[in-house]
């Protein structure tokens, strides 16, 4: 099964904590801008929970 990424790019500050919790997902670019992988294997749900948990912005959801 995959799993459905979005983020909100009107909310997200690009801070990187979700990077932190999941960083096959989320990545900081050469420009600090936050970019990521829309479509994620479900073994990666743990690590995207995690990522919505920390993110200040309320930013990130997963789109069932
Ligand atoms: S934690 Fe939230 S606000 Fe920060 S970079 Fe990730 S999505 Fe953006």
């Amino acid at each position: 099964m995959t799993i459905k990424i979005d983020v909100d790019m009107t909310k997200c500050q690009h801070y990187g904590q979700c990077v932190f919790e999941a960083p096959d997902i989320f990545r900081l670019n050469s420009d600090d801008k936050l970019e990521y992988t829309a479509e994620a294997d479900d073994s990666e749900r743990a690590n995207i929970e995690a990522a919505i948990d920390v993110c200040p912005m309320q930013a990130i959801r997963i789109v069932e």
